[in-house]
C-alpha cells in the first residue's frame, strides 16, 4: 500500500490544496502535491486528443502569459505556448535575441520590466541555476521554471512521472535507471526528487566524470557500469550528453561514449523485459541512444513524453493562476 499521505482538503481559512505561489522546482513539493498536479493533468490529455473545436478551454481568458526563454528550447517553449493558448491565455514569447538582455540588462532589471507589464504568469528558462528563483522573488505573479542551468526542470519531471504512471500503472516500487550525463542535467535532478518522493527506486548510471559528487545523498544508488545499472530496471531514462555545458574533456569521444554508455537493443536486454525507454529530448541519436530503440513504439515512450508535456503544463498554468483568478477555495 502507498505510504504517500493523501491530499488534505482546502481548509475554511482558505489554505488551498496547492499552497505554492510559484513552481520553481520539485524541491519543496510534498509527494501528494506532485500527485495532485499529475491528477490535474489527466483531464487535459483527452481534451488535447479531441477535435480542433474541442481542444479549447477558456479558463485563462484575459490573462497574459509571458514566456521568457533565455536559453534555447523546442519542446518546452512550444508546449508552454500551446498549453497557454489551449486555456485561452494571451501568450507572448519574449524574443531574447532581440531583447535588452543582449545589451547587458541585469536579470533583476529584466524581472522588474516583466513585472511592469502586468503579466499574470511568467514562464522562464535561463542558463544560470537559481535565476528563476531570483526573478520569482521580484515579481507579483506566479513564475514557472522551464529549466534553470543544472538546477531543476520541474515540468519535465512531472511529465515524465505522468508518462510512467500511465504506461506502468504506478510509480511506487518501480526501479528507474537515469543514465548518462547526470552531472549537467536538471532533468535528472528534478526526476530524482520527484521519483524518490513517489517511492520509486532510483539508480543513476554513467561515467564517473558525469556523476555529481555525493549524489547518493539524494537517495539514489550510483552505478558506473551501464549493464549493471540497468539490470532488471522497469524504466531506462536516457539523458542527452550536454556538450554545451562541458568546458573540458568529460568524455573521450562521442564514439567511445556510445560504446560504453549508449543504449542499444542488445544492452536493453539487461533491463526488465517490458522496460520503458525514455529521453527528454533533444536526442543525440547514435551517441546516448540508438534510433532502433528510440523509435520502437513498444518500448519507447519518447513521443508520449512530448504529448504529456502539454497536459502537464496546462495543469500547472491552471493551478498556479487559480488564486489570481479568484477560483473558490484558492483565494
Ligand atoms: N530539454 C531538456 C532540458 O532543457 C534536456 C536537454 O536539454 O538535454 O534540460
Amino acid at each position: 500500500m502507498s505510504d504517500i499521505a493523501p491530499r488534505p482538503p482546502a481548509t475554511p481559512e482558505g489554505v488551498h490544496p496547492f499552497p505554492h505561489r510559484h513552481l520553481t522546482g520539485i524541491q519543496g513539493l510534498q509527494p501528494w502535491e506532485i500527485m495532485f498536479l499529475l491528477d490535474e493533468a489527466e483531464q487535459w490529455i483527452a481534451l488535447n486528443r479531441g477535435s480542433a473545436q474541442a481542444r479549447h478551454d477558456h479558463r485563462l481568458a484575459g490573462l497574459t502569459q509571458i514566456n521568457a526563454f533565455f536559453e534555447n528550447s523546442t519542446r518546452t517553449l512550444l508546449s508552454f505556448e500551446i498549453a497557454g493558448k489551449r486555456l485561452g491565455a494571451d501568450v507572448v514569447n519574449m524574443a531574447v535575441a532581440q531583447s535588452s538582455v543582449k545589451k547587458g540588462e541585469t536579470l533583476i532589471d529584466t524581472a522588474v520590466t516583466l513585472n511592469a507589464m502586468h503579466a499574470d504568469v511568467i514562464v522562464i528558462r535561463h542558463e544560470a541555476s537559481g535565476a528563476v528563483d531570483l526573478i520569482a522573488d521580484k515579481v507579483d505573479c506566479p513564475v514557472l521554471n522551464a529549466g534553470d542551468g543544472r538546477h531543476e526542470h520541474p515540468t519535465q519531471a512531472l511529465l515524465d512521472a505522468l508518462t510512467i504512471r500511465r504506461r506502468k500503472g504506478r510509480i511506487e516500487g518501480l526501479t528507474v535507471a537515469i543514465c548518462g550525463d547526470v552531472l549537467h542535467s536538471r532533468v535528472a535532478r528534478s526526476n530524482i526528487l520527484s521519483l524518490t518522493a513517489l517511492n520509486a527506486q532510483v539508480r543513476v548510471v554513467g561515467p564517473p566524470t558525469l556523476i555529481p559528487a555525493a549524489i547518493d545523498r539524494m537517495g539514489v544508488s550510483v552505478h558506473t557500469d551501464f549493464d549493471e545499472g540497468i539490470a532488471g530496471a522497469d524504466v531506462v531514462m536516457m539523458l542527452r550528453l550536454q556538450r554545451e555545458r562541458m568546458a573540458g574533456g568529460y568524455v573521450p569521444s562521442p564514439r567511445e561514449y556510445h560504446a560504453l554508455y549508449g543504449l542499444t537493443p542488445d544492452r536493453l536486454k539487461q533491463a526488465a523485459p517490458d522496460a520503458l525507454v525514455m529521453h527528454p529530448g533533444p536526442m543525440n541519436r547514435g551517441v546516448e541512444i540508438d534510433s532502433v530503440v528510440a523509435d520502437d513504439p513498444d518500448r519507447s515512450a519518447i513521443t508520449e513524453q512530448v504529448e504529456m508535456g502539454v497536459a502537464v503544463r496546462m495543469a500547472c498554468l491552471d493551478v498556479l493562476t487559480r488564486t489570481r483568478r479568484g477560483v473558490e477555495g484558492w483565494a
